[in-house]
């Protein structure tokens, strides 16, 4: 058996890969090793059994093969257009077929008359069906064809195809590679788990996946690849929570105080939900288990998980120690702030704000006041990450809305003190389970799947542009029945100053069609500065204004009871799970409450099932499933960058759920028997982990 750091040896060395290719490999897909090429699957399969009749070709098709004689070459066009072109013909039919290059070498190779294999996608150009540079083979070479009858497909670019590098040249060359490489390649899991799993050896898959015979093997060979692939992510995570739970001492927060109790009885305004107790008794455990609490907690929209936040905040100081608040953005902290500082009235407890656009002289006081722990709560944006916001004895940690958050980010906090704070993640973002399991893999969860009660399910109805006066006179009527709106446009990154251009147009429509004095419109969008969205938020929530216009801003956390309509401008610009928690916005009130999608006339087939899903569910986790499945789960807000520290190579988080948890299941198993992977059968998952993850920078944060 060869070493795995064989296959560290640079392609270079391959055959049919001199220094030139190798250096076009590399710039354009990342392949510097053999391990890169082996490692570089195929993104589909074509089945090279069958035989197309010409009449059955139709441009819909993907690709064919079919059987005929090349009648005669002509030439069509001029200028760069030029091209060759040839009738090729089987008992059925005629098609025509295009070279726009190396029309000498084709001429010069494939004889009229004589019976060839063409193969190609087939398109149509002036009602003609055609393949364009289609693949020509003998038919006595059918014979001799790699035994394989799918053949594999591989991404290539417009610069590997111009040098020459196409799809068949990589098969080739990653054959060369397997037939070079003699021996058989290193298994990377422990062999108990290859025959307990019924999986095939790695040698085999890495043969099939390439190369294989039917549709059977290449099962085979994925599932074992893609069980490899999220085993390990699944080992490394749970790893790095087992060694954490080994190696840290947690604070023990024993006892529930004045503090809380005095909250508790005096100024909570409700009671709390059936799952907010349930989530707070899975908090209280942590705290007081002398393990360091890293726990997520998932709710929707307006189920209350502030409330949650500020209970195990109290709890914190009731045992002596301080506690802080980060959240997104300042229109967030703001709030938060606001919120927490009423609850709390009539309790001595001593509450502050930092966010980037904090004075330096609000700053000296907290420095100052957090260093002789007379600060209890400090509540900000990532301004609290800097270097020189120092607690005294920090003990709690809540991260809210921040799901770029990862594992290594999170351990930065740990930093502020000796000892790593009790961590709590809120997301209102619905990630389904299995992808959750892999984004916050290192975490415990909680979630809060019941809202408060006296809640009227939000109506969401769907208007295009043509019949925008009917919205208008709908807003109109909540107006007069005291409501708020809210209508919100898109805000993309890429085409910011267009969008911007459309918030301008927005204003000026709906301030003609709701004039001053009668009405009094609010806008909030993201160039304007702290102060002036703040004056805009405030003369909204304070009632005044009963539109307010905005960009994305608005998109989390913000609560505003009595606004009922929510009316996003072209709807069918944002993502689902964008859509849900813009809708969260309203519906905070016992009032029925509307969200209404605007988008043009026309609706590609996706936006139109983005729409429809919205108008049937109020269910987050339902839409963020659903979300996963059309988008596929890259999209799905940058979540992965935190989670996955390299790209997937077969395996799909949106696809393969079932999968992760029985990998998840699998390494659970194996690190309760052998937390520090130390058993000899085990050393190759050890080595594996290695280097597969950078596992320096991680355990330095532990030890
Ligand atoms: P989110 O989970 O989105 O952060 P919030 O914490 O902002 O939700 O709560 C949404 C609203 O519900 C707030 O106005 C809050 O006061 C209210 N609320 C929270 N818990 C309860 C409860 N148990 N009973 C009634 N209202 C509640
Ligand atoms: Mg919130």
């Amino acid at each position: 058996m060869i070493k795995q750091e064989f296959l560290d040896t640079e392609i270079t060395y391959l055959q049919g890969v001199g220094p030139k290719r190798a250096e076009l490999l590399n710039k354009e897909l990342g392949i510097l090793t053999f391990r890169d090429l082996l490692y570089y699957f195929p993104f589909k399969y074509i089945d090279r059994t069958r035989f197309y009749k010409i009449e059955e070709l139709d441009p819909e098709l993907p690709f064919v093969q079919v059987k005929g004689i090349i009648k005669g070459y002509y030439t069509e066009g001029h200028g760069p257009g030029k091209r060759l072109a040839a009738d090729f013909q089987d008992e059925t039919g005629t098609i025509k077929l295009v070279w726009f290059k190396g029309g000498k070498w084709i001429t010069g190779s494939f004889t009229p008359g004589v019976e060839y294999i063409v193969f190609g996608k087939p398109g149509v150009f002036n009602g003609i069906v055609n393949i364009i540079h289609p693949e020509i083979e003998a038919v006595d070479k059918l014979a001799e064809r790699i035994n394989s009858a799918l053949q594999a497909q591989y991404n290539t670019t417009e610069r590997l195809k111009n040098q020459f590098v196409t799809s068949k040249t990589l098969s080739k060359l990653i054959g060369n590679m397997l037939k070079q490489i003699k021996v058989k390649l290193p298994e990377t899991l422990p062999s108990y788990l290859v025959t307990r799993y019924k999986l095939i050896e790695l040698h085999e898959a890495l043969h099939k996946i390439h190369f294989p015979a039917n549709p059977d093997e290449l099962e085979k060979a994925r599932r074992r690849l893609k069980f490899e692939e999220l085993f390990y992510i699944q080992l490394n995570l749970l790893r790095f929570k087992t060694n954490r739970n080994l190696k840290l001492k947690g604070f023990v927060f024993a006892s529930v105080g004045d503090n809380f109790n005095n909250f508790y009885y005096n100024n909570l305004p409700f009671t709390l939900t059936n799952a907010q107790k349930r989530v707070m008794k899975e908090i209280r455990k942590d705290l007081g288990s002398g393990k360091q609490m890293n726990r997520l907690l998932q709710g929707d929209v307006g189920s209350g998980k502030t409330l949650v936040a500020l209970m195990s905040m109290l709890i914190a100081l009731d045992n002596g120690y301080q506690a802080c608040i980060m959240a997104p953005t300042e229109i967030l902290a703001n709030q938060h702030y606001q919120t927490i500082s009423k609850l709390l009235a009539g309790i001595d407890i001593k509450i502050h704000m930092l966010t980037g656009s904090s004075k330096k002289s609000s700053r000296k006081i907290i420095s100052e006041s957090l260093l002789d722990k007379s600060l209890n709560i400090l509540i900000g944006t990532h301004a609290l990450l800097e270097e020189n916001v120092q607690f005294a004895n920090l003990g709690l940690v809540i991260i809210d809305e921040q799901h770029r958050f990862g594992v290594a980010q999170r351990a930065r906090l740990w930093q502020k003190n000796l000892n790593p704070p009790h961590i709590l993640v809120m997301t209102a973002t619905p990630i389904p389970r299995t992808l959750a399991m892999t984004v916050y893999g290192d975490l415990d969860v909680s979630v809060i799947d019941e809202l408060p009660p006296g809640r009227v399910p939000i109506k969401t109805m769907h208007f295009t542009d043509s019949e925008r006066n009917k919205v208008f006179g709908f807003i109109r009527n909540q107006i007069s029945e005291k409501r708020q709106i809210y209508i919100v446009y898109p805000l993309i990154k890429e085409s910011e100053t267009m969008d911007y251009k459309d918030l301008e147009d927005g204003w000026d429509t709906i301030s003609r069609v709701f004039p001053a004095p009668k009405y009094c419109l609010s806008i909030v969008h993201g160039k304007m500065t702290p102060q002036n969205k703040e004056m805009s938020m405030k003369l909204f929530k304070d009632g005044i204004a009963q539109i307010l216009i905005a960009t994305t801003v608005i998109e989390v956390g913000v609560d505003i009871p009595n606004a009922t309509v929510m009316v996003i401008e072209s709807a069918e610009r944002f993502g689902l799970s964008q859509l849900h928690q813009l809708r969260g916005r309203v519906g905070r009130g016992a009032d029925q409450s509307y969200c209404i999608l605007m988008t043009s006339d026309k609706l590609s087939k996706e936006a139109a099932r983005r729409i429809e899903v919205m108008i049937s569910t109020n269910d987050g986790f339902e839409i963020a499933e659903t979300d996963l499945q059309l988008r596929g789960p890259g999209d799905i807000e940058g979540t992965l960058q935190s989670g996955i520290p390299f790209d997937l190579k077969i395996a799909d988080l949106g696809k393969d759920g079932q999968l992760i948890e029985y990998v998840r299941h699998i390494a659970e198993e194996i690190l309760n028997l052998d937390p520090l992977l130390e058993n000899s059968q085990n050393l190759v998952m050890r080595a594996e982990l290695k280097r597969l993850f950078n596992q320096k920078q991680s355990w330095s944060n532990i030890s």
